[in-house]
């Protein structure tokens, strides 16, 4: 027999908790209208440079009961009435970790959330089915506006750097969503609390915000480092520091960052990997395929590849100023296999060369 809403809400949100969920809210299943045009005009400024599947993907994206492909194709949940967003904190108990020059972003120093929280998600999912309810878990794995969804089930409020912020927890969180047929109890949106500040706006090292809430995806580090095949453009790549992978310079600024996270933060899949105190850039830099594959193993670093690190790795030597870094630099401006990588080291042996 099936339990009435309410303490399938409350049984669910105990599981949740039992999973490493800190919170939990749920949203009723609907379009998103509003963010559908915010969406739209995003794209159509041009502002998520190479990331096409945004695009491809716009009409699943504001709608979790469409279809994803062709009508009759599988959706994400066609008979979806409430949306479950979970979410669990990241460490961020560090300021660096591993030898500089070189700095990873705190959500991808431990194990691959696709993995780590998703599975939970996963399990979640999996308790609803057997409650008799049709169900459908995702981490980042299916086209879903995650951060509209946490705002509209009142996890917390989308912050003017475009980050979702949990008061009492920041925003050093993975979010994961749980589609569901059972119909949950909605609730209620929190307000946004950003106030007159703008830390965020002001610490980014590119520019990358056009407006509160709003990012110009092809200046942000986490894009160029990550998401983008090419070198950063060269008026960029100073800016860029010594960031490996993704920046966290918007979140850490962040006064709702400064609230303690849950004591057992660091027993969680999130605590930092020891990967990360063996190497530094250069280390990355002379990384083959095959060291690389190991190096990034079961981490989001995957998501870069090697030629991406290693191109982002020269860009950070070029920035540390140390010409102890020139011989591998020269080294992969001339015999690197990516033409990327090549151009970048180029890059940094005449940054160097000229100080
Ligand atoms: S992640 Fe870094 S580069 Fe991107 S918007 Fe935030 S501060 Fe700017
Ligand atoms: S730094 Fe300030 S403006 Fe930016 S998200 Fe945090 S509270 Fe909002």
């Amino acid at each position: 027999m099936s339990l009435p809403p309410s303490s399938l809400k409350e049984r669910l949100f105990a599981e949740a908790r039992a999973l490493g969920f800190t919170r939990m809210g749920v949203a009723h299943a609907e379009p998103l209208t509003v963010e559908a045009d915010r969406l739209r005009a995003w794209l159509a400024a041009e502002r998520h440079g190479v990331m096409t599947y945004m695009a491809n993907s716009l009409a699943a994206r504001v709608d979790p009961t469409l279809a994803l492909d062709a009508p009759a194709g599988p959706g994400l949940l066609p008979s979806a009435v409430s949306v479950i967003v979970l979410a669990m904190p990241y460490a961020r108990s560090s300021e660096r970790v591993g030898p500089a020059p070189g700095r990873v972003a705190r959500y991808a120093r431990g194990r691959d959330y696709h993995n780590a929280t998703g599975s939970r998600a996963r399990t979640l999912a999996k308790w609803l089915r057997r409650q008799g309810h049709k169900s459908r878990a995702t981490c980042d794995t299916m086209p879903i506006v995650e951060r509209a969804w946490a705002e509209r089930a009142g996890v917390g409020f989308i912050g003017k750097n475009c980050c979702l912020i949990v008061p009492g927890l920041g925003s050093h969180l993975v979010l994961a969503t749980v589609l569901t047929s059972a119909a949950l109890e909605p609730d209620a949106p929190q307000p946004e609390r950003c106030g007159s500040c703008t830390l965020c706006l002001d610490a980014c090292p590119t520019q990358a915000f056009v407006a509160p809430r709003e990012l110009d995806g092809r200046r942000c580090i986490s894009y160029l480092t990550i998401e983008e095949s090419r070198p950063a453009p060269e008026p960029l790549r100073a800016s860029i520091g010594d960031w490996l992978f993704g920046c966290d310079a918007c979140q850490d600024v962040c006064p709702f960052n400064r609230t303690a996270l849950p004591a057992d933060d660091t027993t969680r899949p999130f605590a930092p990997d020891p990967r990360w105190e063996a190497h530094d850039a250069a280390d990355v830099l002379r990384m083959d395929a095959a060291t690389f594959a190991t190096y990034a193993a079961g981490s989001p670093i995957q998501r870069a590849g090697r030629s991406g690190m290693a191109r982002n790795a020269a860009i950070v030597l070029g920035n540390a100023g140390e010409k102890r870094h020139l011989p591998v630099l020269r080294e992969a401006a001339e015999r690197d296999e990516d033409e990327g990588v090549r151009e970048a080291a180029r890059w940094a042996v005449e940054r160097l060369s000229a100080e």
